[in-house]
């Protein structure tokens, strides 16, 4: 071989033994061992990796691990496939699961990616979107009974800015009835507070963009589905052909995330509580929402199908808008930016950012009003959290 040859070809893998930890295989493609095993391959009668917009090792074994959490403990094992962002995964899930014509019910309050994605982007291609409340499972129902195109229900719960609960076996139970999916999205509560197969639910996404990685250095998403054939021909499909691929780096961080999960989850919760418990009793608090205290009103629902109640939070100052912008302005320990799940605590007040130049009766319509605080409680010491606030508040 010449030198300029010897440039081109790949080094000589000198792995001995087996790595212990999960590498990053930054490979585009894989080469086949013979002719016949790529003619086997492209006939599907062997499969293997071939290309790594179709599968990636690394990819693959975190989807895998995602899938086992999601069905852990019950009789069911679920299908994953990762996705470039937790947007991808639920345009992967729709691209894969409708066509023009077919409608998709879902309630008001979703992620706002999410409804401007429906509202904005599938309308045009012939995909409408009816929001409702989902809080009444008769009504959801009556508009499936009367509606045969609705091919999906989308929920998703607990939900911001609230915390607003739906009761997913309820929902699913109706839906089923008049042959039409339901799919959750599970990203607050993650496959340990929550796992909504055990409730009749047909897919599930992520950004795993928040608590599934946690430490808030990537981008990706997830999508699961119960029925395996169907993830193969119209999930996994829809992600080979869209390309909203998840790369096999960001998988990898969200795999090293993913081991603490279980303790992240505990003190996110816990921290939470004591929050909540301690800004309930603050003169200048009107209303605390988090469903793990009795005074939410989806306390119960929450009970029944959460094992614990999870980070997220609001609450509502009794000065409005001033109050929150006051507020802000004092905050030191707690980290001012626009996402969640991480493990610092992270704090908003959507009417002066996120919903500054959102009309005040559309945004209240939606729950944000002028003097709420949204808070992604991380898992510091708690005390640190309470002392910022109250100084903040003060
Ligand atoms: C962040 C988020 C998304 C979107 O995820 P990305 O990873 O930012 O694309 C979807 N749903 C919920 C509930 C989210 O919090």
């Amino acid at each position: 071989m010449r030198i300029d040859s010897l440039l081109v070809k790949d080094p000589h893998d000198n792995r001995s033994t087996p790595p212990h930890i999960l590498p990053i295989y930054a490979t585009s493609s894989f080469s086949f061992e013979s002719i016949e095993q790529a003619i086997h391959m492209f006939s599907n009668i062997e499969s293997g990796h071939t290309y790594s917009r179709y599968a990636n090792p690394t990819v693959d074994s975190v989807a895998q691990k995602i899938a086992q959490l999601e069905s852990y403990g019950l009789d069911m094992e679920a299908t994953a496939v990762m996705t470039s962002s937790g947007m991808s995964a639920i345009s992967t899930l729709l691209m894969g699961l409708l066509k023009s014509g077919d409608k998709v019910l879902t309630q008001g309050n979703l992620y706002g990616g999410t409804t401007e994605l429906l509202k904005g982007l599938f309308s045009q291609f012939g995909i409408e979107t009816v929001f409702t409340s989902l809080a009444d499972p008769s009504v959801v129902e009556t508009l499936l009974k009367n509606d045969p195109a609705i091919k999906l229900v989308y929920l998703e719960t607990p939900a911001n800015p609230t915390l607003a609960c739906v009761d997913i076996e309820a929902i699913s139970t109706a839906a089923h009835r008049h042959n039409v999916w339901v799919a959750i999205d599970n990203t607050f509560c993650t496959p340990l507070l929550q796992q909504p197969f055990a409730f009749g639910a047909d897919f599930i996404v992520h950004s795993t963009t928040k608590y599934l990685n946690g430490h808030g250095n990537s981008i990706a998403g997830v999508v699961l589905g119960r029925d395996r054939d169907l993830m193969r021909s119209r999930v996994w499909r829809a992600m080979k052909l869209a390309g909203t691929n998840c790369s096999p780096f960001e998988a990898w961080l969200t795999g090293n995330g993913m081991k603490t999960l279980a303790l992240r989850m505990r003190q996110h919760s816990e921290n939470a509580l004591e929050l909540a418990q301690w800004l309930e009793k603050h003169p200048s608090v009107a209303r605390v929402n988090y469903p793990g205290l009795s005074s939410h009103p989806d306390h119960e629902l929450a009970k029944k199908q959460m094992r614990q109640f999870g980070g997220m939070m609001s609450f509502e100052l009794k000065g409005g808008f001033d109050a929150g912008l006051a507020c802000m302005k004092k905050i030191q320990f707690c980290s001012f930016a626009p996402t969640l799940g991480d493990v610092d605590t992270l704090i908003l007040h959507p009417a002066s950012s996120s919903h500054l130049h959102v009309a005040r009766d559309v945004r209240e319509a939606n729950g944000i009003t002028d003097g709420l605080i949204r808070v992604s409680v991380g898992i510091e010491d708690v005390r640190d959290i309470i002392a910022d606030l109250e100084q903040a508040m003060g």
